[in-house]
């Protein structure tokens, strides 16, 4: 376990790292690393659809018909159905290559940002995230790591209702690539 520590507050969130599957997690909010259209896809996407049921499609489907496509880099909140935790907040990466790669850095930030910034807004106080853009979207896993833990610490530096994040990594690159940021 890792700590973010504030100079004025002292410890105030712990960072975890785990090697798993995300649709396990007992948190207060999964990440799901969706895709524009928030209509479900591979990868942990597919994955957090088969395990929380169709609920989670329902209201996907809800959010869509009020807001439209979910814009690269925000996030939406809807249940988590069946699985353990309580809500998922769905958040849509950079495609690699659709943009500069600075362009892309700032907006996988983004993903991290507003995902935490939602738990906020629902009181939610401990987060999983996978390891966004890392898979179907290309984007390369060391560049990806650096960005989402600058992204979380700094995000967690500056609040006090987050009070726990976990990076979830499906696999043993990213879990070595963020064991080494992180350690
Ligand atoms: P993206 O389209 O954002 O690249 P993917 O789902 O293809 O999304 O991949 C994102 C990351 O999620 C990859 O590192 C992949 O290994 C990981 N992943 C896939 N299934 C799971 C799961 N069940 N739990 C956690 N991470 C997962």
């Amino acid at each position: 376990m890792f700590q973010a520590i504030d100079q004025k507050a002292g410890v105030m969130a712990s960072i975890k790292l785990i090697k798993g599957d995300i649709t396990k997690e007992s948190v207060d909010a999964i990440v799901n690393a969706a895709n524009a259209s928030l209509m479900g896809g591979g990868g942990v996407d597919g994955a957090i659809h088969r395990a929380g049921g169709p609920a989670i499609l329902e209201e996907c489907k809800a959010i869509r018909r009020e807001c439209g496509e979910c814009p690269t880099g925000q996030a939406v909140i809807t249940t988590a159905g069946n699985m353990p935790a309580r809500k998922v907040i769905h958040t849509v990466g950079p495609i690699w290559g659709q943009q500069s790669p600075e362009k892309s850095d700032e907006l996988l930030a983004n993903c991290y940002r507003n995902s935490l910034s939602l738990a906020v807004r629902y009181g939610l106080k401990s987060v999983a995230f996978p390891n966004i853009s890392t898979g179907v979207y290309g984007f390369p896993k060391e560049r990806a790591a650096v960005v989402a833990v600058g992204a979380v610490q700094a995000f967690l530096a500056v609040q006090a209702e987050i009070e726990e994040v976990r990076f979830l990594c499906f696999d043993e690159e990213n879990y070595q690539l963020y064991e080494k940021l992180l350690g």
